[in-house]
């Protein structure tokens, strides 16, 4: 019989570590609590109605159609029993493997302030992007019948933290409020609605370079999002948010993106854990005393040659997954393991129409752009990672439409219901709460 390989999770890097194991003599069986793999990176324009829920996620069966070796079962895995090498998935069926790839991604991390999970939005999955869209237009609708609410803070949305997801965030929004709103609601006076930008730094984009910084700044301020350095959230409350300052802003759209931690099941694994509850594992990704297991993603605590932790973005993830199949493929054919190595591209974010920010890392020239190139840069390198062609399609005729007709037809209030795998995830964040 072939040795069979589990994959948990179909994010960047379970489906990069099960396409590197096509034609291995394994089987394949990935698990994701959703039947669909998300991309991330786009949530924010699924949450400012520049594109549709199903524009950025894609069938996992779908995905892997051609693949002989590989089989997919939606399921949420909750433990691992080492001794016996299986999996435990919701139900408590047991799952047995020969070689384990652990990759369930993040949460994201409340760092201890109350109030976060239960009044915060957050964009993690595709179901609270489309809920924020459809709260978001919802207090546009309140403010059209009832304008004497907006003193109360109905328009204030408050975005907590300005690093990629904030900035972008802000910059759709802006947009969002700024071109294609006030035909909407031409009864409302649009310049009482304030996008916020919360920062605890004195800067946006906190890894970019000074020059990158002050291009997004200015480029924010000019969008009018009003952002406010050295400025610590206290709690999150129904309709406010209280900083560490003592004062407080009324609002009742607070979107968290302060950064993320590890997925909690990391926790009930039995493993050690090193900073924002990641998992420690060898260089070669593998889980210490346990070479037949693989820890990649946002879970695992791999470091870069100077021992800093390397970051918890796609590209890693992606090269991550990568790598464990090919481990794995090296086991089989009776070879060591090698030792994972990040070649990192660089970085890039986009913060409204015309303007963007890219920084090649030295390995690729050190070049940084900003503005037009920058937005294009930005635009081609997500349409290249979006998968499915029909996905890249539509996310291309919707940016068309959008930049050419200032229009974003996606203005729907439809509230979804979250599925099994994401109430799981809103527990999730509650039971951050109490461990974080
Ligand atoms: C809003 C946002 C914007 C981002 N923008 C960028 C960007 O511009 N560039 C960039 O490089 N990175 C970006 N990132 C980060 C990037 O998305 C992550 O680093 C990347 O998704 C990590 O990949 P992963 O495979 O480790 O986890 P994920 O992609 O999160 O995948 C984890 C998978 O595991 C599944 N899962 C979770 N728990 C279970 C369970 N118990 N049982 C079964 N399945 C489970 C999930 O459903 C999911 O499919 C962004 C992240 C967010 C949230």
């Amino acid at each position: 019989m072939r040795p069979r390989v589990i994959i948990i999770g179909a994010g960047f890097a379970g489906l990069n570590a099960a396409k590197a194991l096509k034609n291995a003599p394994v089987d394949v069986l990935m698990l994701d609590k959703n039947n669909y793999h998300t991309f991330q990176p786009l949530l924010y324009q699924v949450a400012t109605a520049g594109l549709e829920v199903g524009d950025i996620a894609m069938q996992v069966r779908h995905i892997f159609r051609k693949q002989a070796n590989f089989r997919f079962r939606q399921a949420t895995v909750t433990d691992v029993n080492w001794d016996t090498k299986e999996v435990i998935v919701r139900g408590g069926e047991s799952l047995s493997f020969d070689y384990l790839i652990i990759a369930a991604g993040a949460i994201y991390n409340n760092f201890g302030v109350k109030g976060v999970y239960e009044h915060g939005f957050m964009l993690k999955s595709l179901t609270e992007a489309a809920n924020l869209r459809s709260h978001m237009l919802k207090q546009f609708e309140l403010a059209s019948s009832h304008p004497e609410l907006i003193e109360t803070g109905l328009l204030n949305f408050v975005i907590v933290g300005a690093g990629p997801t904030g900035v972008e965030m802000a910059g759709a929004l802006a947009e969002l409020l700024d071109r294609v709103l006030p035909k909407d609601y031409p009864e409302l006076d649009l310049n009482r609605a304030k996008i916020i930008l919360l920062e605890m730094t004195d800067k946006v984009l906190l890894p970019y370079s000074k020059e990158t910084q002050a291009y997004t700044q200015k480029v924010l301020e000019n969008l009018n999002v009003d952002i406010r350095f050295k400025t610590t959230v206290a709690e999150v409350m129904p309709d406010a948010v209280k900083l560490k300052d003592g004062s407080s802003i009324p609002t009742q759209t607070l979107i968290w993106a302060a950064g993320v931690r590890a997925h909690p099941l990391v926790e009930n694994l039995g493993l050690e854990l090193d900073r924002g509850f990641r998992a420690k594992v060898n260089p070669d990704l593998s889980l210490p005393d346990k070479p037949y297991a693989f820890m990649v993603g946002d879970m695992a605590a791999a470091k870069d040659k100077l021992g800093e932790l390397l970051p918890q973005v796609a590209t890693v993830a992606i090269q991550q997954g990568k790598h464990v199949g090919k481990q794995i493929r090296r086991l089989q054919e009776g070879q060591r393991t090698k030792v994972f190595e990040y070649f990192d591209k660089g970085s890039m974010a986009i913060i409204g129409r015309n303007a963007g920010v890219a920084e090649l890392s030295k390995n690729l020239g050190g070049f940084h752009l900003r503005g037009f190139l920058g937005w294009l840069g930005w635009l081609f390198i997500h349409l290249i990672y979006l998968p499915g062609h029909q996905n890249k399609a539509n996310a291309l005729l919707e940016w068309a439409y959008n930049y050419f007709t200032y229009d974003r037809h996606v203005r729907l209030i439809t509230y979804m219901k979250t599925s099994e795998g994401e109430t799981d995830l809103a527990k999730e964040h509650e039971r951050q709460g109490v461990s974080a």
